[in-house]
């Protein structure tokens, strides 16, 4: 695919189309172009592009993040549009177009175990959750494999029975002339995709999809000191297998909101904390908030702007690498000392500021000044 086309334009809405016109929009596409009912040859390439044109529209940050960023917005991740890979027989119709369907190595691949897709959820958690850890409930619609006829897409009580265009092979040889000479074309069989059998009445629940789509609500345990991108794995949740293939994984991806005035860096806090001048030069002992509460910290006198206190073990718990949610320690809360120069003096505060001033005046200048001087030394070369 080398240009991607716009969402809005693949849904055929407006930009500014509340969430009811687009999925509209996007089950009359998804009925129109669905590979079941679509013969086009790019009816495939269509639904897939529907489906994740309305996989993102869909959810409010994903759309807000397009209508920013465009396609590189929402594209980086690379773990696939769980709106696309829902759909079970999408795959099944590409491989009857793009391969797979010639010689019986083909016909053997379609109909052999297949694993289900793999499907990811996108979870926005507040800083504290991603710092202590968290139990959710999320609701998914997945495809799942239809109860009525047990995933086979023939309505109970009746039965496939064998493809009469192929007899049951799943191939259709045809010998064809050409200045070479005559060769056998091997295909698949077009009337029951090469597997051999055709379904007489199909399934009333799923139409023969053999799946259908159901909401659940998973449980997820957020270990303490996951961070953004970090990847959730609940093994067995996602889409359905086929032929007897196992389920594939939920992927629950978390997104860490940005806390009002701590910063992340890994396993690190950082707090940016404002003391007065006074506090700077004599000293003082202050409150600070960490994620663990208030904590007490010591200002030593004449501490200037920049300097940075740590308070050690006050950090995110540190999730080990290898193992499952469990943790090696915690890392350490850094507090940044800006020191603010007062303004708007009350009449009392200038004057000590002046008497102050007349103490320190004979030191600060001449500092100043040899500043200045290897300034122009750095310069000029004197
Ligand atoms: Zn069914
Ligand atoms: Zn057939």
């Amino acid at each position: 695919m080398a240009t991607k086309r716009d969402y809005y334009d693949v849904l055929g809405v407006q930009r500014s189309a509340p969430k009811d016109e687009l999925k509209k929009a996007y089950r009359k596409l998804a009925r129109q172009y669905h590979p079941d009912v679509n013969r086009d040859a790019d009816a495939g390439e269509r639904f897939k592009e529907i489906n994740e044109a309305y996989e993102v529209l869909s959810d409010d940050n994903k759309r807000s993040t397009y209508d920013q960023f465009g396609h590189a917005g929402v594209n980086n991740s690379g773990a696939g549009f769980s709106g696309f890979e829902g759909f079970g027989s999408v795959s099944d119709i590409f491989e009857e177009f793009f391969g797979g369907g010639f010689g019986a190595g083909g016909r053997r691949q379609r109909q052999g175990p297949r694993r289900g897709a793999d499907l990811r959820y996108d979870m926005r958690i507040p800083f504290e959750e991603a710092v202590f850890g968290v139990e959710k409930d999320i609701e998914i619609t997945r495809p799942e494999i239809c109860g009525g006829c047990n995933g086979t897409g023939a309505e109970p009580g009746t039965a496939s029975e064998r493809c009469p265009t192929c007899s049951g092979s799943g191939e259709v040889r045809r010998v064809q002339q050409s200045i070479l000479g005559s060769f056998v074309n091997v295909a698949a069989c077009p009337n029951c995709q090469g597997a051999g059998e055709v379904i007489t009445k199909p399934c009333q629940t799923c139409n023969g999809r053999k799946q259908v789509q159901k909401t659940r609500t998973i449980k997820v345990k957020i270990p303490a000191g996951v961070d953004n991108d970090t990847q959730i794995r609940l093994s067995g949740e996602g889409g359905p297998g086929l032929n007897g293939g196992p389920a594939g994984n939920l992927y629950v991806v978390i997104y860490v909101k940005k806390h009002d005035f701590f910063q992340r860096r890994g396993d690190d806090i950082f707090l940016d904390l404002q003391i007065n001048v006074a506090q700077a030069a004599l000293g003082d002992e202050v409150v600070v908030p960490t994620i663990d509460g208030e904590e007490k910290l010591l200002i030593t006198p004449g501490t200037q702007s920049g300097v940075v206190y740590r308070l050690r073990g006050k950090g995110v718990p540190r999730l080990d690498r290898s193992g499952r949610g469990a943790h090696v320690g915690r890392g350490d809360q850094h507090v940044i000392i800006q020191v603010a120069i007062p303004h708007n003096l009350t009449d009392q505060q200038k004057k000590l500021f002046q008497e102050l001033s007349r103490t320190l005046g004979k030191e600060v200048v001449p500092q100043q000044k040899g500043f200045l001087d290897q300034l122009k030394e750095t310069l000029f070369g004197r």
